[in-house]
């Protein structure tokens, strides 16, 4: 019998990701296990709970919340409170309540989970091929909420009413469904439709999703609505197919990504590992870089990936992709609905008004989305996940940070922009904002910026930019009316690794990456910096070198391979130095830049890591000019790896200069040319280089005196050049970080901003 004497109520607060994961009716649950009675409830903080029984079943109550937790649920804080008894009489899901401000993590959305695809794929179930199945375990939540809590009425499956059945599994406490807020099934649920280019409906439902398959295996190029906006999807096979896309998108050989009907048929054409395949399956369900296999009779058409040993690929993440994928058999490609440069499209309209010279058809559906989220990108790094692109199941998650800051907006860069609002103790990123270059990317990026406020509910007090006087984002930030401030580029790609990997300073920073702007007005991308509690400082740097005609040398690395070779040999620059540069341009050309550059017209000097190794690749022959952002240093880092020896670096010298170090690298140059006339292999000296490049980094630690070395920045997106430097510092002692969960590259420079502020480094 129960003493009463010994009835007991607890006050639960829970903070962290807890709502749209099935945490209440897993409290439920357990308060039915344990017979305790209460209410359990979600507010704008998070989850609230309060339990009553005796003392010993509300310890164990408590373990278990933290033990059996559902698995999409991530507990940040459980506070709790021993009060005297109010005698509950039994155990209720009380209403939300909307409190004042908001706190509650926003969930990322969750691929399909094993449950649900056995119902679509079971012909007696009622949801038998339905593609807006979910649970509490699954399905869409950052694309559908408008506002917090995370409750049906404030998503964009408000006016879906759900039927009985689906009402009756919402309000069962024992059912899977058991408060899913965007739970649908074919009776009451959002519909597809199939369309043509006017947005004539051609058919609906089932008959939609057949008909889609078949234009698709007929080879044409079908608008697909899914999760975060239209994917434009080709037979991956059909390389007419593909072409035509790359045609009507206005793509180079920028490759594009591709959706497998499950994990054999990626497995079929790519090496993948069993981190790879973990990744691949999670909730999270990334985009994997994956290396080709060897040999394999691919079926897959080049055009889908030109010159490049790699794929990008990815699972069906919804039950829309999966049905589609199942009927369809084979990979397609998926890639964001947009013109080149422009954001990805979400709403019906817009994208019959914006693709209709891309796609073919639509396959619509009239469950509105509301914001866009791109495909999330990884590829496995030195053992570890490293996040590229940032989006998808990832985003809005905070990174959590150790103290308390005061609310905060950052505006990020100005390619693969993101931006990061903070306050108290968490910091969150954007999704994906893109390249600011187009017009439709600025409004994107206002959009967002408005939306993520009035989510997470913060009062910014400051706004962090970009150092860059010109980038969009500045301007932005300049113009809010807000206290603004700029934080050195390179200086921000050490801080968001820091952050991440949750490190105090000192520390030693390697900042390399394309283009940054620098404290003296020239652009840097190089750069070895400490971090100190309350200052920074530029410890080292590459050698500067001169480069012709700013965004165009960004695009022909031909003009850096020109800027570097004219620093050493000056006046004396001739075919003869190197015929494969000579050769890559026309002799008008030629003299032209050449005389720009004896002059110092047109000219700006960097530092940039980033057009060291696009010099790399234009004197190798490798490439000239980009077909797509980084592709010079991509087909680099691919070429090494087919050599991959041991360790034989180039020289080079480290010399003072101007009370810093500096990094020569003229000798490197100088036997790089040498080995080019004795025809040494390409690969054999793009092995060489990253060996250099990691010996470089080894050097300038050691020369620093640094214990902890952070490794950042657009280049550390290499596989090779980071495995290798991780190697030579941890064989040399030195603690070393890089990133994960935060993009390397510009996607993660909003929250350095953040860490501007969090280490008291802005002035
Ligand atoms: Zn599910
Ligand atoms: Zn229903
Ligand atoms: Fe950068």
């Amino acid at each position: 019998m129960v003493n009463t004497k010994d009835q007991k109520r607890i006050k639960i607060h829970i903070h962290g990701a807890v709502q749209g994961v099935g945490f209440r009716p897993f409290i439920y649950r357990l308060a039915e296990q344990y017979n305790l009675n209460g209410w359990v409830r979600n507010n704008s903080h998070g989850v609230h709970i309060e339990v009553e029984g005796p003392s010993i079943k509300l310890k164990n109550f408590l373990c278990a919340i933290q033990n059996e937790a559902p698995p999409q649920a991530r507990i940040q804080s459980l506070k709790h409170l021993y009060l005297d008894s109010q005698e509950y009489s039994e155990f209720k899901i009380l209403e939300s309540d909307k409190g004042q401000h908001t706190s509650a993590w926003i969930m990322p959305d969750v691929a399909t989970c094993p449950d649900c695809l056995k119902e679509i794929f079971d012909p007696q179930n009622r949801r038998y091929l339905y593609a807006f199945t979910n649970c509490t375990n699954c399905g869409p939540r950052f694309t559908i909420i408008e506002s917090m809590p995370y409750d049906r009425p404030n998503t964009s499956m408000k006016d879906f009413y759900m039927c009985p059945e689906c009402q009756a599994e919402y309000g069962n406490q024992r059912d899977r469904r058991f408060h899913a807020q965007p739970n649908a099934c074919p009776a009451c649920g959002p519909q597809l439709e199939f369309c043509d280019k006017d947005g004539k409906p051609l058919s609906s439902r089932q008959d939609a999703m057949e008909q889609t398959a078949q234009a698709i295996v007929d080879g044409k190029i079908v608008a697909v609505k899914g999760l975060g906006g239209f994917h434009l999807m080709a037979d991956a096979t059909n390389s007419a197919a593909v072409q035509r896309l790359r045609d009507r998108k206005r793509r180079g050989e920028k490759p594009f990504a591709l959706m497998f009907p499950n994990l054999a048929s990626i497995e079929s054409v790519c090496e993948v590992s069993d981190l790879e395949k973990r990744w691949l399956t999670s909730p999270e369900a990334p985009i994997l870089l994956l290396w080709k296999k060897p040999d394999t009779n691919s079926h897959i058409s080049p055009e889908v990936a030109p010159n490049n040993p790699c794929l990008g690929a990815m699972l069906p993440y919804t039950p829309l992709h999966h049905v589609l994928m199942q009927q369809l058999d084979r990979s397609v490609v998926a890639t964001s609905g947009n013109l080149t440069e422009e954001p990805i499209c979400i709403d019906n309209q817009e994208a019959l008004d914006r693709l209709r010279y891309i796609a073919d058809f639509f396959l619509m559906h009239d469950r509105p989305i509301v914001r866009p989220v791109d495909d999330s990108i990884g590829r496995i790094v030195a053992g570890r996940e490293l996040i590229l692109r940032r989006s998808r199941g990832y985003a809005p998650l905070p990174i959590m940070l150790n103290e308390e800051i005061k609310p905060a907006l950052a505006f990020g860069g100005h390619l693969k922009n993101t931006i990061t609002i903070a306050g108290q103790n968490q910091a969150i990123i954007s999704q994906h904002i893109g390249d600011l270059e187009t017009e439709p990317a600025l409004h994107h990026f206002r959009r967002i910026q408005e939306d993520l406020q009035k989510l997470t509910d913060k009062q910014p007090a400051i706004i962090l930019h970009d150092l860059h006087p010109d980038y969009v984002s500045t301007n932005e930030a300049q113009n809010i009316g807000l206290d603004h401030r700029p934080v050195q580029h390179h200086l921000a790609h050490i801080l968001s690794c820091m952050l991440e990997n949750e490190l105090e300073p000192p520390i030693l920073g390697v900042s390399w990456d394309g283009t940054g702007y620098g404290t003296d007005g020239t652009i840097w991308g190089g750069e070895f910096i400490t971090v100190d509690s309350g200052k920074w400082k530029r410890f080292a740097s590459l050698r500067s070198f001169p480069l012709v005609g700013g965004d165009t040398a960004i695009r022909e690395p031909r003009r850096s391979a020109l800027g570097l070779l004219k620093s050493i040999f000056g006046e004396n620059l001739d075919e003869s130095v190197c015929t494969t540069v000579f050769q890559a341009f026309n002799e008008l050309e030629w003299s032209n830049l050449n005389k720009l550059l004896s002059n110092q017209q047109a000219t700006t000097s960097t530092t940039s890591a980033g057009r060291l190794f696009d010099a790399i690749a234009s004197i190798t022959g490798l490439c000239q000019i980009n077909q797509y952002e980084g592709q010079a240093a991509m087909l680099l880092e691919y070429a090494a790896w087919q050599s991959n020896k041991q360790d034989q670096s180039y020289p080079f010298e480290v010399k003072d200069h101007d009370g810093m170090a500096q990094i020569d690298w003229k000798p490197m140059i100088r036997e790089i040319l040498n080995d080019g006339k004795s025809r040494v292999p390409t690969e054999t000296i793009a092995d060489r280089f990253h060996w250099t490049c990691a010996e470089i980094i080894l050097k300038i630690a050691q020369k620093s005196n640094q214990e902890q070395i952070v490794l950042s920045g657009g280049c550390f997106q290499n596989k090779l050049l980071t495995e290798r430097s991780i190697q030579k510092l941890i064989d040399e002692g030195f603690k070393v970080y890089w990133h994960q969960r935060v993009p390397p590259n510009d996607g993660g420079i909003s929250l350095g901003q953040i860490g501007a502020l969090k280490f008291d480094l802005i002035k």
